[in-house]
Order: C-alpha cells, then sequence, then structure tokens
C-alpha cells in the first residue's frame, strides 16, 4: 500500500481522484474538517456571536457535520448551537432516523428539537402522499411536497429557537444536483438564488448556510465510517420518485469518468451568478394573506400545495 502523501508515516487509505493526494485515516477526516473550516471562512459564513440550529436529519450526512461543527465551534465560544429534526411521518424511515439523531445529540450534549408535519400541517407525510395519489396528481412527486414543507418546518423551528442561522448539511453532491435540476425545470431564479450562504429577504426568514456545500458525499461517508458515527443508512421510501435520483446517478457516472466534474459545476456556478442576480431585479419577498409567513406570490408554496389536497 502506498504511504499517505500528506503526513508521509502511515499507510493510504483513500485516493482523492480529483487531486490524485493518497491519505491515511487521520490525513482524510482532518482534511475534511479543514475543508468546513475553509468553506465556513470562504463564504463568511459564522460570527462570532451567531446562535444555530443545525438541521440533523439522523442520516450520515447531517450527523456529521453535527460533529465537526462542535468541534469548530470551540473557537467559537459565543456562539451557541441547537440541533433540529424534522420529522415528516415516513413509517419505517424517518421514526428509525430520529432515533440515531437523538442519540447522536445525547452524546455530544447537544440540544435537540423535535417537530412534526403532524403538529405543523395536520397530516404526516405517508398520510399526504395517499391525498397526493389519490388526486392522481401527476406534476407533483411526494419529494416535491416534502420538500417545500421541510423548508417551512426547519425555518419556523429555527425561528422558534431564536437561532440567527439554519446550518444545513447539504454537500457537494446535493448542491450541483440541485443545479442542474433548477436548468431542468427552467427555474432560472432560482438558480441565482441556491447558493452557500442564502441572502435574508425576509425578517421572518432565517438565513441558510451550507458549510458542506464544496464537500462530495462519499467522502462524508467515508468521514462518518472513520469516525465511527452511528446514523441511518436507508434510503426514503419515496427516494425513486425524484428526478433527482436520475440526475444524481447521472453525475456519479460522469464523475467517475472524469473527476472533478462536480466541482466544475458548482465553480462555473459561481461565475454565472453575478450576472443572473444582475438579470433578476431584487426580489421583494411578502407576507403569505394565509399563514403570514414569507413568500414571493401572494400565497406561499406549502399553502399553496396543501389547499390543493384539501379542497376536493
Ligand atoms: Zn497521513
Ligand atoms: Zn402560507
Amino acid at each position: 500500500m502506498a504511504k499517505c502523501t500528506s503526513c508521509k508515516n502511515r499507510d493510504a487509505i483513500f485516493m482523492r481522484p480529483y487531486s490524485g493526494e493518497k491519505l491515511c485515516g487521520r490525513c482524510f477526516t482532518k482534511s475534511i474538517e479543514r475543508k468546513v473550516q475553509a468553506t465556513i471562512s470562504k463564504y463568511d459564513m459564522l460570527k462570532r456571536d451567531d446562535t444555530l440550529a443545525v438541521a440533523i436529519s439522523g442520516g450520515k450526512d447531517s450527523t456529521s457535520l453535527l460533529h465537526i461543527l462542535m468541534k469548530i465551534e470551540k473557537d467559537f465560544p459565543e456562539t451557541t448551537l441547537c440541533a433540529v429534526t424534522v420529522d415528516e411521518g415516513i413509517k419505517g424511515y424517518r421514526d428509525e432516523a430520529l432515533r440515531f439523531a437523538i442519540k447522536n445529540c445525547q452524546k455530544l450534549g447537544v440540544e435537540h428539537k423535535v417537530i412534526s408535519f403532524k403538529e405543523m400541517f395536520g397530516y404526516r407525510l405517508d398520510e399526504l402522499v395517499d391525498m397526493i395519489r389519490r388526486k392522481g396528481e401527476r406534476d407533483l412527486t411526494p419529494c416535491a411536497y416534502c420538500g417545500v414543507l421541510r423548508r417551512r418546518v426547519l425555518n419556523s423551528v429555527a425561528r422558534k429557537v431564536r437561532a440567527n442561522k439554519l446550518v444545513t448539511a447539504h454537500n457537494l453532491d446535493d448542491e450541483t444536483q440541485t443545479i442542474l435540476l433548477n436548468i431542468m425545470h427552467g427555474d432560472v431564479t432560482r438558480i441565482a438564488r441556491a447558493k452557500p450562504v442564502l441572502s435574508v429577504a425576509h425578517p421572518e426568514l432565517i438565513q441558510r448556510i451550507k458549510p458542506f456545500c464544496e464537500v462530495p458525499e462519499r467522502e462524508i461517508a467515508l468521514y462518518a465510517y472513520l469516525k465511527k458515527i452511528e446514523f441511518q443508512e436507508n434510503p426514503c421510501p419515496y427516494a425513486h420518485t425524484a428526478l433527482r435520483n436520475d440526475v444524481r446517478n447521472m453525475l456519479n457516472r460522469i464523475e467517475q469518468n472524469h473527476a472533478g466534474t462536480k466541482f466544475t459545476i458548482l465553480r462555473s456556478m459561481e461565475r454565472i451568478r453575478p450576472a443572473l442576480e444582475a438579470m433578476n431585479e431584487e426580489e421583494k419577498l411578502r407576507s403569505c394573506k394565509l399563514c403570514g409567513e414569507p413568500t414571493m406570490g401572494e400565497v406561499c408554496r406549502p399553502c399553496q400545495m396543501l389547499q390543493r389536497l384539501y379542497i376536493s
């Protein structure tokens, strides 16, 4: 086995295809933690007196991020941190992930808030999916509903714990998939908006930051494995219904033969974004006339989606 190209001492266990580095376990996990720190300072994500709400699903990405943030937080003594989990109500999936989320928070001594679709909207996602299927909704998948509603819940709960920033564990793969999906959906304004630090356009909207946005998913998986972090591994039972799944497979196939493609997509978008932002008028968010939450139109997306299901 080759020696680690970083410490030149221990045996390498991982070769980073897009950089050629061969790393031992210790140098590898350090490189991930350093990458997160570099991303945080590159995008100026943290301030000394921030109150963070960290979205924790119980999967490998968010659980690893929580572990790394707890380390980084030591350098930010005035920062406070609280973990939040959305219980969408997916039988056999979320309930199991929730156990991992609770266990990790206890182990790290992090305050943890759980909030469910049921208490926010009156229905579990499983019940909403039944309604979606009974209505024969074709243009919107369970994931479309879940994504919109989950973002709403996260924003509300972040506000409730008085956080000024909401941290999510979106990784390089998630970000590049989103870029391509927005192109496929013809959603140009969304391309400009989906950045590592989201601009705040409404006082009720908590700023979202993504410290994992430059870390590939498979490296987070290796990090979690090497750090013996316990997380839920089963995929969501509804995931196969989403276009995102096809985009993920396509990108992984390309990345395998052309290492570094995902980074190139991210960099390209960073260069195009200023032009897109200049093109789009500064969007003024207002308050939804039904629920009062921030929205672009008169009625917010969650209210629109729920109305479609409730009204027969
Ligand atoms: Zn090493
Ligand atoms: Zn609304």
